[in-house]
This record gives C-alpha cells, sequence and structure tokens, in this order.
C-alpha cells in the first residue's frame, strides 16, 4: 500500500499555499505525515494530511476544524504544538506541527521490551502533564496507545536529553461521523473509538467518555512499560476488549518479577486499571503526586511471586505481539466489534452475518473475531436479536487465560451481564450508556 517516497505525489507540491511537502515521514491509521517547509518563516513542520477515504462532507470539515483549533489551544511542552490547520485546494484536511526527533514509545519497546520503573514513571508523569492541561480544557485525548507518544530530541540540549510529547490529540474525534443517520446496527451497538489494546472500559462499551479514560489508557501504557508488555496480549480484538471491561490484570510485578516493580508504584497501577471509574486517581495531576510518591518511597518491591498459575503467560516477550490492530479500526468496524461484543456479554445474542436479504442465522456463541470484521465501508448486515427465552445466561470472560480462544456462551453459566446490556429480547436501548453517533 505504502508508496515509495519517491512516487509519492504529495512531494513536491504546496500545501494551502504554504507548505512545501518534502518528504514523507511515515503513516498511519489517521493518513500520512510529511516533512515540509514553512516557506514564508523558513520553518521545518510535520504535515498530517488525514486519509481521505471516504467522503468528507462540510459538516465533517467544520468538526475536524473546530477539534483542530480547540486542540491548537494546548500549550503544554509535553503536547506536540500544532502550528497551522486547513483544507488543501484538493480538499484534503491536515495539520501542521511542531517536526519532532526521536522516535516513538511503541518504536523503542519494540527495541528495549521494557523500560527500567524510574524511566517509566517519569515518562508516564511528562505525558501525565500534557493531559492535565488538555482535561482541564475540556479535551480528551481518546488514542494513547505508544505510538502516539513520543521521545523527541531537545535541540541544543545533550544527546541524551528527551522531552515526552503527546501526539494526536482528539484526532479520532474529528474523525468521527457523528453527523450522519444512524442505521440499526450502529443504534444498538454504539460506535466505539480507540486502540483496543490501550482502550478503557468505558471506550471499549461505546459510552461517554471523560478524562478518567485516558488516565486508564495511560495506565495500560505504563503497565506495558513496567512489564514489557499490555496487560491482555489475545490477539482477537474483541476479545482484548472484552477483557478491559471484565478480567482484571495480572499484577505486572508477577508477569515481570525482575523488573522489581515497587509495591506501591504496582498498587497505583492496578488502581489506574480500574474497572469501576470512580475507583481511579480523579485527576491526571492526582495521578502525578500518587506517582511522585511512590518513586520517593520506593522501599519495597513487589516479589513477583505468583499466586495464580498463568500458564498461558509469554515467557519470552522479545517478540512481537500478535497484531491486535493497534491503529485504530474503521469507522464500520467498531460498530460491528462493539456488537459482537455485546454478544459477548451477554451470551447468544445471534448475529446474521451473511446479508441483508438471508434469513436470520442463529450463531451458537461469539466466535466474531477482528479478522472477521470488515475493512471498509460495506454494507452492515442485519442483527437479530433473540427473545428472551432463547437467550442463555452470559457467562464472564475467564479470568486468567491469556490464548486467543473464543468465549463460549453457556446455557448454564452464572456470569453477570452489565447493566447495560439486560437480555431484554429487544434491541439494546441506546440509553445504556452509549454513544449514539447522531
Ligand atoms: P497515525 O496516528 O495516523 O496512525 P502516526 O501518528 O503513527 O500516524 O504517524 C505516522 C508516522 O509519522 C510515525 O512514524 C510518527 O512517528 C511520525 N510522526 C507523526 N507526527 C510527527 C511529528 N510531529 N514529527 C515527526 N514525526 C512524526
Ligand atoms: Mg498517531
Amino acid at each position: 500500500m505504502n508508496k515509495a517516497p519517491d512516487q509519492d505525489p504529495m512531494i513536491g507540491r504546496t500545501l494551502g499555499g504554504r507548505f512545501q511537502i518534502r518528504g514523507r515521514l511515515g503513516s498511519g491509521s489517521m493518513g500520512a505525515v510529511y516533512r515540509a517547509t514553512q516557506s514564508a518563516v523558513g520553518r521545518e513542520v510535520a504535515i498530517k494530511i488525514l486519509r481521505n477515504d471516504r467522503t468528507i462532507d462540510d459538516q465533517s470539515k467544520a468538526r475536524f476544524l473546530r477539534e483542530a483549533r480547540t486542540n491548537s489551544l494546548l500549550t503544554s511542552p509535553h503536547t506536540v504544538t500544532v502550528f497551522d490547520f486547513g483544507e488543501s485546494e484538493d480538499g484534503e484536511l491536515y495539520l501542521a506541527m511542531e517536526l519532532l526527533d526521536g522516535e516513538s514509545l511503541g518504536q523503542r519497546l519494540a527495541r528495549v521490551r521494557r523500560l527500567p520503573y524510574t524511566e517509566a514513571v517519569d515518562f508516564a508523569r511528562q505525558a501525565l502533564r500534557s493531559l492535565a492541561e488538555a482535561h482541564a480544557k475540556g479535551i480528551i485525548h481518546r488514542d494513547l496507545k505508544p505510538d502516539n507518544l513520543f521521545f523527541a530530541r531537545v535541540q541544543g540540549g545533550n544527546e541524551n536529553e528527551e522531552l515526552v510529547k503527546v501526539l494526536d490529540f482528539g484526532i479520532a474525534k474529528m474523525l468521527r461521523e457523528e453527523d450522519r443517520q444512524m442505521n440499526a446496527v450502529e443504534t444498538q451497538a454504539g460506535t466505539v473509538f480507540g486502540t483496543p489494546r490501550y482502550m478503557s472500559p468505558e471506550q471499549a462499551q461505546g459510552k461517554t467518555l471523560d478524562a478518567r479514560s485516558d488516565l486508564y489508557s495511560l495506565g495500560v501504557i505504563l503497565y506495558h512499560m513496567l512489564a514489557g508488555r499490555p496487560p491482555f496480549t489475545d490477539d482477537d480484538a474483541i476479545l482484548v476488549m472484552a477483557r478491559h471491561i471484565k478480567t482484571p490484570p495480572e499484577p505486572p510485578s508477577q508477569v515481570c518479577p525482575e523488573a522489581r516493580i515497587p509495591v506501591e508504584l504496582e498498587k497505583i497501577v492496578l488502581r489506574v486499571l480500574s474497572k469501576d471509574i470512580e475507583q481511579r486517581p480523579a485527576s491526571a495531576d492526582a495521578l502525578i503526586q500518587e506517582l511522585t510518591r511512590a518513586l520517593e518511597n520506593s522501599g519495597p518491591v513487589s516479589s513477583g511471586v505468583r499466586s495464580i498459575p498463568a500458564p498461558s503467560r509469554r515467557d519470552d516477550l522479545s517478540g512481537p505481539l500478535p497484531d491486535v490492530r493497534d491503529r485504530a479500526f474503521p469507522i464500520w468496524g467498531y460498530a460491528v466489534g462493539a456488537l459482537a461484543l455485546l454478544t459477548i456479554l451477554v451470551g447468544g445474542v445471534a448475529i446474521a452475518l451473511s446479508n441483508r436479504t438471508t434469513p436470520t442465522t442463529a450463531v451458537p456463541s461469539a466466535t466474531v473475531s477482528a479478522k472477521q470484521l470488515p475493512q471498509n465501508d460495506t454494507t452492515i448486515p442485519p442483527v437479530e436479536v433473540l427473545t428472551p427465552d432463547s437467550l442463555p445466561t452470559a457467562s464472564a470472560v475467564p479470568a486468567t487465560s491469556a490464548s486467543a480462544k473464543p468465549i463460549k456462551a453457556t446455557s448454564s453459566g452464572g456470569g453477570a451481564a452489565p447493566a447495560t446490556t439486560k437480555p431484554t429480547g429487544k434491541p439494546v436501548p441506546t440509553a445504556g450508556g452509549y454513544e449514539v453517533l447522531n
């Protein structure tokens, strides 16, 4: 898919009459990032050009401009500076931002697997300073993941001096198609954004988010930095989302005893990863303070003694993790993904995945995997919800297995379905906390 830089038609173009595109820095789920020169001031910048694979209507453009304007209010040295934004002559939406030199946390973790806890905490605190300002201004990031955190070399500093920068504030929201009519599937399922491995439970359920959703995602990143892997590593995106909702994470000291994680630090990490929003620290500032205190008192370290055997734990963590599409899903993929998740949690809801004209086919258990999700804006198949009598009781997601086995709904299981997904036999109501995009 990626064109070689010399074939990329963007290179050599002048965008918005101001930015001369020099070369390609990389590409991601949201679009491509280029190195450019802002002619008037001779400044080197990075330009993100948002992917234009679906019709961007006037309302989407207005939303993008609104979000970009809000984001350009962020002034923390730990937030990448957005200099400019707009629409090119060809209708592409772009953001011009400070050009960073360094590597993303994702790249670093791929190189070194994990960080000493002092560095991990220092890194997390810098990212939290960025979040503290954004949250105070009413902006939620929504897509925190290692690829969106950057170790930027400090200009004029010594070789090893780095500053953590948070990238892509609110980008997911910019691309949200909130202004168009919903179809039945989306209305029932909600539509979720984010990255399954780093996604908060409420985000996995398509609920309305607040700042504490970002704190959870940062907690997952901190866990990953400490333990060498995120808490849930199944290679099925829907299963990972279900685990964020249901499965308590294994303490990082048990995953990685050699990291010698202080007890107090581990407690904080596990509390940030609470499924219950109220149990998490109240704000980014509160979390910074807790982390600072934990470092100051970092006497005893967690023993790493296993309380429960975890046969499926990866002992060799240096290899690549399974691809759970750490990039954001296509919107339709999420609509169906969220629906499949409901299926997992309620247990036994039938999905017809054939086509609109085919009579509904009952699927006995939720085995819809990420790989089966549509990759593009194809027609969403109809959904049939069974009557209460035919619904088996939900079983909880197994707590310890890290395998990619599909979750089976059992007819005798006693696990609880979440309050928002009562098996009423009717389509799941949108009032159950699902953010409906219309
Ligand atoms: P997306 O968020 O769309 O998935 P990324 O943020 O991962 O895309 O950006 C794609 C590439 O561009 C990555 O390699 C990233 O490190 C690089 N990049 C993004 N922003 C900047 C920037 N401001 N300066 C330098 N490189 C950047
Ligand atoms: Mg990004």
